[in-house]
């Protein structure tokens, strides 16, 4: 429902680069249109100048992403990963389905990322993994973790950095951390080709297997690198590869890194100037982004003082035609947390942010009346 004369303001709109049909084009014209191709090497090379990787995988997600990287730390039944609950599904799905148990950590309430303080309590012999995500692109206590791992080098660190692709923690770029990181492409992220994700592999130690497990399993690669003289099944693997046709859009995407920043940071600016007058730290609070970090600006969110007001401010802003939204449902009480989990774990601070968090409209280019009108209409509700 609209007032009938303001156009609704949609949650996300999927930005263009300017360049994707074209080089989609000429991806067809050449000829190859499966992984591997030309299109894919260009962005493995721009992804793995930027963060320093060892090697980049294109990935049809970054939730197969996330299951190769489960592949190549051999998670496996007996083993338990522990995962925030305060995330997107997959971070945790992809370390059940190669047979881990999980355990879910709390949040801290400063970056909405993994608790160090509840990951030092849950940790055992047990845990292969822990995941630490960087909510809206900010990210989270890298080095509270680290220090917590140190004790345990049998578990990796591996950073679902979906949202935080041009993100930095104190000079370095998010997803450099881990062992393994990985990105998304989905058509709800920063930069995007429909669905499509990477496997950021930071250890050189690592590439190889990768490229086995993406290659269906086979040493195609060694092959093709004139490493072997024919190429054969050499360990498990699945068809994990990004199509070349999407890396060329992904191309122009990524070729307008700068643009398409600058104007994410504008939104996040303005919403953070226009609602900081109102922003009481009760009623109100506005995202904190400690001063050693640069976000990568994927949202932009704010807590209400409680479920209900956080609830009447979705539907009054739903009246007006404002695509606003909540996020997370907590992983470790829903139905498929419970029933994979190793053990229960209270996550207090993540209960909380889920039945207070509202994410407002936001996209490339979001205008700035349009922003004024979401403002009014969330101050309004709030009274
Ligand atoms: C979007 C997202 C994913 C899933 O990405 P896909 O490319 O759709 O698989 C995983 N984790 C986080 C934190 C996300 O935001």
């Amino acid at each position: 429902m609209t007032d009938g004369v303001s156009p609704r303001i949609p949650f996300n709109r999927p930005g263009l680069g300017g360049n994707e049909f074209a080089y989609m084009r000429d991806a067809v014209d050449g000829g190859h249109t499966s992984l591997g191709g030309p299109f894919t090497a260009r962005v493995v090379e721009m992804l793995s100048e930027w963060q320093g990787a060892a090697d980049v995988l294109l990935t049809t997600s970054c939730t197969d992403a996330l299951e190769m990287a489960a592949l190549l730390l051999d998670v496996k039944p007996g083993d338990t990963v522990i995962v925030p609950s305060f995330t997107f599904v997959s971070s945790a799905l992809a370390f059940v389905r190669a047979g881990a148990r999980l355990i879910f950590a709390d949040i801290e309430p400063v970056t909405l990322g993994i608790d160090p303080d509840d990951v030092a309590r849950l940790m055992n012999d047990s845990v292969r993994a822990v995941v630490a995500v960087h909510y809206a692109g900010i990210g989270c206590d890298i080095d509270g973790l680290r220090s917590v791992l140190e004790a345990w080098p049998d578990a990796a660190l591996v950073e679902d950095n979906a949202q935080g692709l041009y993100g930095e923690y104190r000079g370095a770029p998010l997803g450099s951390f881990g062992r393994f990181s990985t990105l998304s492409f989905h058509e709800t992220k920063n930069f995007t080709c429909g669905e499509g994700g990477a496997l950021m592999v930071n250890h050189s130690d690592d590439v190889d297997r990768a490229h086995v497990l993406l290659d269906k399993g086979t040493d195609r690669r060694a092959f093709m690198l004139g490493q072997v003289d024919k190429y054969s099944w050499r360990d498990i693997g699945s068809s994990f590869g990004l199509s070349d046709m999407l890396a060329a859009y992904l191309l122009a995407q990524l070729e307008e890194r700068d643009r398409i920043l600058a104007q994410r940071r504008g939104v996040f600016d303005r919403y953070s100037e226009l609602l900081s007058p109102v922003a009481d730290g009760e009623a109100l609070s506005l995202p904190i982004v400690p001063p050693d970090r640069v976000p990568a600006y994927h949202l932009f969110y704010v807590l209400l003082a409680d479920q209900s007001a956080r609830d009447r401010a979705l539907a009054a802003l739903a009246s007006q035609g404002i695509g606003a939204t909540f996020h997370y449902v907590p992983l470790h009480s829903s139905d498929g947390g419970m029933r994979f989990s190793a053990r229960p774990n209270a996550c207090p601070v993540t209960d909380d942010v889920s039945s207070r968090l509202l994410r407002l409209p936001f996209y490339n280019g979001l205008s700035t009346r349009d922003m004024e009108r979401v403002v009014e209409a969330l101050t309004e509700v709030l009274g």
